[in-house]
């Protein structure tokens, strides 16, 4: 059997895999600070793994990635460099590691994107350090694809959710805020802009679904992964209340508040052309499974801000 290794194995995604992928090996930075190549190196001798499945990342919202751009960028490039570094050198057969739609053009001539657009442009500033940090990612691997025939590659996947999300955190994602606001209103719920940008987002449950499905076939292709639907931040706000069944909720709008990049929608097209019939969660099926598995548990919903 092959000898798989997981970094980011406690996160979003990484939690998704350990459900349908039991047999890894699923480390979290208490196991091994990846930004230290000696740790990334012993890591390596100790297990000698065939595939390396890469999630590990300094992740967060717009609030984090504004206020720590350094962080963002230093510590997401060393933790990739340490990874692929170390693979080569010790042979690792199979690397797939984690990009984001966020190292895509802030604008594009046209929507979804496909892979070829990446360098069309600078990411959008509010994620600028992590998008450039995971744009070198992809330049990182190319290269080794190029120079050493590796069968390694990246996925770009768009903005996840779920279960595992982050819910009492300041740098909590959308759906993860938005499900939490829903949860604590009586009357209304106040969103940031008007309610107009695009937002395009996948279960984690999905992506550790393609990711298994592409060791056991053996798929080592870099690609975009996100459902063939996208909603404005208005229609996305209507599916979780009606999913969290608080239908009585209005919402409203702060427009002194940004409404940040209007679309960064990617299309699938590659992965399923090579995944075959790839079913994605529906938004409203995956938020109702995600509140339904959260909201009994209070420590998610304390406001530590
Ligand atoms: P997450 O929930 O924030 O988890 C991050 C993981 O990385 C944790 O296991 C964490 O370990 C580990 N980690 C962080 N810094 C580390 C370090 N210095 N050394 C070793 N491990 C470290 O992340 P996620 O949402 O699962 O994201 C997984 C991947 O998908 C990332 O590459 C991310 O960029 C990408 N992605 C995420 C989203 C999204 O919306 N979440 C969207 C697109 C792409 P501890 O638990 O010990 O802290």
């Amino acid at each position: 059997m092959k000898k798989i290794l997981v970094t980011g194995g406690t996160g979003l995604v990484g939690r998704h895999l350990q459900e349908i992928l039991p047999d890894a090996i699923y480390l979290s930075s208490k196991d091994c600070n990846l930004t230290d190549i000696n740790c990334v190196s012993n890591l390596m001798n100790k297990y000698q793994p065939d595939i390396v499945i890469h999630l590990a990342a300094r992740v967060g919202g717009i609030l984090d990635n504004v206020r720590y751009p350094v962080e963002y960028l230093e510590q997401n490039v060393m933790m990739n460099t340490n990874i692929l570094n170390q693979c080569h050198k010790h042979n690792v057969k199979h690397v797939i590691t984690l990009l984001s739609t966020c190292i895509y053009p802030d604008k594009v001539d046209s929507y979804p994107m496909e892979e070829e657009v990446m360098f069309n442009g600078p990411p959008t500033p509010t994620n600028f350090s992590y998008g450039l940090a995971k744009r070198t990612t992809a330049a990182h691997i190319d290269a080794y694809v190029k120079q050493y025939d590796k069968k390694w590659c990246y996925l770009i996947p768009c903005n996840l959710y779920g279960e595992f999300d982050k819910f009492s955190e300041h740098n909590s994602h959308f759906v993860a805020a938005l499900i939490k606001k829903i949860h604590g209103a009586d009357k209304q719920i106040e969103l940031w802009g008007d309610g107009t940008p695009l937002r395009q987002f996948m279960h984690g449950k999905d992506l550790a679904r393609v990711i298994k499905k592409m060791i056991d076939d053996g798929i080592y292709e870099s690609m975009n992964v996100a459902p063939p639907w996208v909603y404005s931040i208005h229609e996305m706000a209507e599916i979780a209340i009606d999913a969290c069944d608080k239908n009585h909720l209005k919402i409203t709008y702060n427009t002194e508040k940004p409404n940040g990049q209007y679309r960064k929608d990617v299309t699938s097209d590659k992965l399923i052309s090579l995944l075959g019939d790839f079913k994605f969660i529906t938004l409203y099926d995956g938020i109702r499974d995600t509140y339904t598995k959260i909201k009994n548990k209070k420590r998610l919903f304390r406001n530590n801000g």
